[in-house]
Formats: structure tokens, C-alpha cells, sequence
């Protein structure tokens, strides 16, 4: 067993078991059971159940986002848009039973066809920073295309996902095709890496877990899909709304209090607007409402846990170039103030590391390519930002990053329908998007002859 605990109050909110070895095995092996029975159900009947399963989502949306407040201590609008986020991934891969098409590919003597048959059991390995979502587009599709999911949550933040479990049952999914097994990484997670029954792993979590997850599943030549770290890139240009630029910025960075794998921790600035910009952003910066996640008023919660707010406090040391910084409560509460570093040095570690936590580091480029260099110059490659107002050059720039989210003169770079993911050390593999299924399935040819 082990304490859940709200980040905001520092109270202990709930126990939950943590899951042994052998219940891993036995869970997997009651998925495997479950799994040719639920390919075998009509696509236009998997279908139905998985939009039942989005409507009884939909109907708990209050109850699942006041879970996440206590739980992970997301502000409560946030914690809303995640649980219909849900909600909205179901709905949207119910649309995909009666849509995963194989092809006709023309040959001689016969008949050419490609069928996407779904690959098993899914192991499907979540992080703290977004319980819900993440879990959410990881069984959605995997679901969709015939497989059967057993899902872990991260230790500190299992209460969302098991209620996810209870609300798959009361919408009709059969037993077994979607599991929720809390407890250790080194336990439960480690072991649907290692059961050969698992036949693809979906990770989100950091890049050195992710390595060894990688590593574990060669053993078995078995499928990843990796959601990893970021350190993304907000590139400024003088030429652009400077006002909405900086006033965006901290939403950018310090939503759900800079625990995002998209977190645009890294603001690059045109040198010829470095001052302005910093004025605004001050101002934007002290704007940031970081308060109890519950009232209505609150952009920012708490840090996850006091260990992680030890981490995060590491990298603002005595004599740390402190540009200017929030406010946050004091008290009970793993809570940290919106951080500007600046000016700070592309061999500094607050410029290379994944802060996690509410920490920017803003430094200077001198025209476009020095902007693209700077914004490559790092291990990962997930999302990122260009604000400028010629067209042709945020479309170079978009080109020109080395990320697999981009957006131009916005900080938006998630939404169900388009693919998610990252380059280099941020991820392998897609997720959302019309494909997503196929992620989930293998394609097998047949050619049947039609001579006599
Ligand atoms: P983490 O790597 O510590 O843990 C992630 C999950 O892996 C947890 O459920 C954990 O219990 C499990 N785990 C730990 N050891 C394991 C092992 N040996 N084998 C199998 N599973 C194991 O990450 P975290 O601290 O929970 O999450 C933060 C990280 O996640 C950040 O680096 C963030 O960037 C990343 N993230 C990436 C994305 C993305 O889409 N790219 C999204 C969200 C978070």
C-alpha cells in the first residue's frame, strides 16, 4: 500500500495498493484471455462501446477533475479540460473499428490485400504530470484497433486512472480489456516490459526511464511507442506582436506550474527586441495567478511532490541570474514562484535540462539562423513556438526546428485529431491523430490466387 497525497495541502487523501510481480503476471494473462473476444467484436459494436465509454466520461467530468485537483493539484479548469479531453479521445477513436482500412495493391494471377490486425496485449505506462490525458490517448486507440491495455499510473497519481477502470466496466468494456494496475515502476512497470505476452509498450515518462524501457523491450524485439522530454523553444522575433508574444509566454512555460513535456522553457529572444520584450514579460510574469488549484481564479498550482520541488529548487541556486520572478503562497504546499533566468548561457544546465517546474531561462539570437541553431542546439526535440508577423520566414523556422510540434504565433501544439511526438531524445512514435490506430496494429498481405 501506499499514501496519495495532495500537493496543494500536503494531506493525505487516499491509500492505494501497490501491485506485486505475480498480479502483474496475472493481469497480462487475463488481458491476453480477453484479447480474442474483444477483436473478435463487430467494428460498428466496438464502436458503440467505446462511445458509451466517452459518455460515461463525459458524465464524471466534475467528480475526475476534482480527483486530479486533490491528486495532482492541476488547477480545477485545467483538471476540466483534461477529463473532456478524455471524453473527446474516446469519442473521436470510436469513429476508427469501422475505419481501419487495409488495402488493394494490384498484382497478377490474383488479388492483393492488406489487413491492419491488432498487435495484443498493450502495456501502456503513464506519468504524473497529465494522468488523465496521457492515459486516455494511449487506450483510446489501442482499444479501437482490437487490442487489449493493461495501464499503470504513476505512484503518486493513480486516483484518475483507476475511476478511468471502474468507468470502462460500467460502460460495457468487458473485463480484462482494460486494466488498471497501480503501483511501483520497478515492479509493474518493469514487468510489462519484461512479459512476453506484452506485445508493445506505450511510454510517457522521462528520457533515462524511457532508455531502459527501450532497452527491455529489444529483449523481445517488442513494439515502443515513446513520449519522452522536452526543453522546447519559444523563438521570438523582433518583427513580431511583441505584447501578445510576452504576454503568452508564461502560459507557454508555467501551465500546470512548468510540469509539461512541452513547457517552452527556453525563450529565445531577437537581440534588438531582448529589452522590450523582458519589460513585458515581467509584467506578464507577475500576472500569473498561482493560488489554491481550486478556486476558479487559479492559473498555477503546487509541484508535484517535495522531492521534485527539491529538484526544481536545484537548479535556482544562490547567485542564480535571477531576472525576476512571481508569486506563490506559503505554507503547507510544494509550492514555487514563476522563475526568469536571464541573461543565461547555452553551456548552462538550466538552458540544457528538463526543469520540470516553473523555471525559464531566456537568452538572446541575432538573426534567423542563429535562432534555428540555438533551438537545435539540445538533446530533445518535442514542441516549440515562433512568433513573428512574415509568413514565409515562420515557415522557415518551422521547417528549419528539429521538434515534431510546432506553432506559429501561438503556444498551442496539442489537439486529439493531429499527430503527437517528438524528435531526437523526445519520443519515437506518433500518438492522436487520424493514424494513431495503426500504431496499435501490424499489417499483414495476402494474396489470393484467382487462377483455376
Ligand atoms: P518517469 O520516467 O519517472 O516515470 C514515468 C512512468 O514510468 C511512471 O509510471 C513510472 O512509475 C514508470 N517507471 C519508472 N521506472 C520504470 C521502469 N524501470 N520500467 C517501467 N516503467 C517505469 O517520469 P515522470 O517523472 O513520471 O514524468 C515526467 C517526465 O515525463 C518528464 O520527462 C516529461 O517530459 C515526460 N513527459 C513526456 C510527454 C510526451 O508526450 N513527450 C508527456 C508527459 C510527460
Amino acid at each position: 500500500m501506499h499514501d496519495v497525497i495532495n500537493p496543494a495541502t500536503e494531506a493525505v487523501i487516499a491509500t492505494v495498493p501497490s501491485t506485486s510481480r505475480e498480479e502483474t503476471d496475472e493481469a497480462i494473462e487475463r488481458a491476453h484471455a480477453a484479447w480474442p473476444a474483444w477483436r473478435a467484436v463487430a467494428p460498428g459494436d466496438r464502436a458503440v462501446l467505446l462511445r458509451r465509454f466517452s459518455d460515461v466520461v463525459r458524465d464524471h467530468v466534475e467528480e475526475l477533475a476534482q480527483l486530479e485537483v486533490a491528486n495532482a493539484g492541476h488547477t480545477i479548469g485545467n483538471a476540466r479540460w483534461e477529463a473532456n479531453n478524455v471524453a473527446n479521445v474516446l469519442a473521436y477513436y470510436a469513429g476508427a473499428p469501422e475505419r481501419l482500412f487495409g488495402r488493394q495493391v494490384p498484382v497478377a494471377g490474383g488479388i492483393d490485400i492488406t489487413f491492419q490486425e491488432p498487435v495484443g496485449v498493450v502495456g501502456l505506462i503513464v506519468p504524473w504530470n497529465f494522468p488523465m490525458p496521457i492515459a486516455g490517448w494511449g487506450f483510446a486507440p489501442a482499444l479501437a484497433a482490437g487490442c487489449t491495455v493493461v495501464m499503470k499510473p504513476a505512484e503518486v497519481t493513480p486516483l484518475t486512472a483507476i475511476r478511468l477502470g471502474e468507468l470502462a466496466l460500467e460502460a460495457g468494456i468487458p473485463e480484462g480489456v482494460l486494466t488498471v494496475l497501480p503501483g511501483k515502476g520497478s515492479v509493474v512497470g518493469q514487468r510489462l516490459v519484461e512479459h512476453p505476452l506484452v506485445r508493445k509498450i506505450v511510454f510517457t515518462g522521462s528520457t533515462e526511464v524511457g532508455e531502459g524501457v527501450m532497452r527491455g523491450a529489444a529483449d523481445h524485439i517488442k513494439r515502443v511507442t515513446l513520449e519522452l522530454g522536452g526543453k522546447s523553444a519559444n523563438i521570438v522575433f523582433a518583427d513580431s506582436d511583441l505584447e501578445k508574444a510576452a504576454a503568452t509566454a508564461p502560459y507557454g512555460v508555467f501551465d500546470n506550474a512548468g510540469q509539461d513535456c512541452c513547457a517552452r522553457s527556453r525563450i529565445l529572444v531577437e537581440r534588438s527586441a531582448f529589452d522590450r520584450f523582458m519589460e513585458l514579460f515581467e509584467t506578464a510574469v507577475q500576472g500569473v495567478r498561482v493560488e489554491d488549484p481550486l478556486l476558479e481564479s487559479s492559473e498555477m498550482g503546487p509541484l508535484i511532490t517535495r522531492a521534485h520541488h527539491d529538484t526544481v529548487s536545484g537548479y535556482v541556486p544562490d547567485g542564480a541570474p535571477v531576472a525576476f520572478r512571481g508569486s506563490c503562497p506559503a505554507g503547507q504546499g510544494f509550492w514555487f514562484p514563476p522563475t526568469v533566468l536571464a541573461p543565461v548561457d547555452p553551456a548552462d544546465r538550466a538552458f540544457r535540462e528538463e526543469i520540470f517546474g516553473p523555471v525559464v531561462v531566456v537568452t538572446p539570437f541575432e538573426d534567423e539562423a542563429d535562432a534555428i541553431r540555438l533551438a537545435n542546439d539540445s538533446d530533445f526535440g518535442l514542441s516549440g513556438s515562433i512568433w513573428t508577423r512574415d509568413l514565409g520566414r515562420g515557415l522557415r523556422v518551422a521547417r528549419g526546428v528539429e521538434s515534431g510540434n510546432l506553432s506559429v504565433n501561438s503556444h498551442s501544439s496539442v489537439r486529439y485529431w493531429t499527430p503527437f511526438g517528438g524528435f531526437k531524445k523526445s519520443g519515437l512514435g506518433r500518438e492522436l491523430g487520424p493514424d494513431a490506430p495503426d500504431a496499435f496494429t501490424e499489417t499483414k498481405n495476402v494474396f489470393i490466387s484467382t487462377e483455376d
